[in-house]
């Protein structure tokens, strides 16, 4: 049984299945079912004005959470949170501060899905782009990915490996060497424990064909080598039949890396869960 999910969207996110019974107290029932202790609601709130931008209501998110505190907080630890997005650029920082100012959650995902450019590899054809420029958005990217974690307001930082889900789906994984990329990614990580944040381990990609979480196995492990010990674990479902979804996987791996437990955050303050 996963114990937590720390990463899951209802109807309240834009491009989550819209219809009404995928709503956050099903999410909760369904955790329940599962035996799952912990969880977050991270509606997306990508403050950008880029096309792809996905987004929330975040006052009916935050309503919502409540409902589900409400209602089914004696049987699950429940926590609002919200995916946060792109606020490393400049011209998010305000919007991105009253958005935390007002909405006050417990828990903020960082995440990165449009680089700055505007490569959005949710959309974009992979087919019409040579190696060369895949993988110098790759570069820009982790650059991106790293000035964030050196700069910005958040909790846990989400899936740090997001191009490789749709590297994958269009089958270019191939032109990616990892081993070149463990060194800015252990910039990224010494970047997380220095400021006291966590790393998420998405599982989303543990239900596709992919086998990998994100990050995958061999930068989780590198991760825990360099002395990381705060980890956040979320399926990423935008339904709630996937709630809690391979994140047994995942705990089984960190286990075996000798981690002891997982982060939860209320009111933005963070508390260690051991494993049973
Ligand atoms: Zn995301
Ligand atoms: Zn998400």
């Amino acid at each position: 049984m996963p114990i937590c999910d720390m990463h899951v969207h209802t109807r309240i996110s834009s491009d989550a299945d819209q219809a009404q019974e995928n709503n956050v107290l099903t999410f909760c029932e369904t955790a329940i079912k599962r035996g799952i202790k912990h969880i977050a609601f991270t509606e997306h709130c990508d403050i950008i004005p880029d096309p792809g931008a996905i987004t929330c209501d975040v006052a009916e998110a935050k309503r919502e959470a409540e409902l589900a505190k409400e209602k089914y907080g004696k049987e699950l630890d429940i926590m609002h949170g919200i995916e946060l997005a792109h606020i490393h650029r400049p011209e998010c920082k305000a919007f991105a501060q009253n958005v935390l100012n007002d909405v006050t959650p417990d828990f903020v995902l960082g995440s990165l899905h449009i680089n700055d450019d505007g490569t959005d590899y949710y959309t974009m054809d992979f087919s019409q782009y040579s190696d060369e420029f895949l993988l110098s958005s790759l570069d820009d990217y982790l650059s991106q990915i790293i000035h964030f974690a050196k700069t910005c307001d958040f909790d846990s930082l989400a899936h740090c490996t997001y191009p490789l889900r749709y590297f994958h789906m269009h089958s270019r994984l191939g032109i990616i060497d990892m081993k070149k990329y463990f060194e800015p990614y252990g910039e990224l990580f010494k970047t997380l424990m220095e400021r006291g944040k966590s790393l998420e381990i998405n599982s989303s990609t543990l239900r596709g064909d992919y086998k990998q979480p994100l990050p995958c196995f061999d930068l989780i492990k590198l991760y825990v080598d360099l002395g990381g010990k705060r980890f956040t674990l979320g399926s990423d479902g935008h339904h709630f039949s996937l709630v809690g979804t391979k994140i047994d996987e995942v705990e089984d791996y960190i286990k075996s890396l000798g981690v002891q437990g997982i982060m939860t955050y209320h009111n933005r303050q963070e508390s260690f869960v051991k494993f049973d």
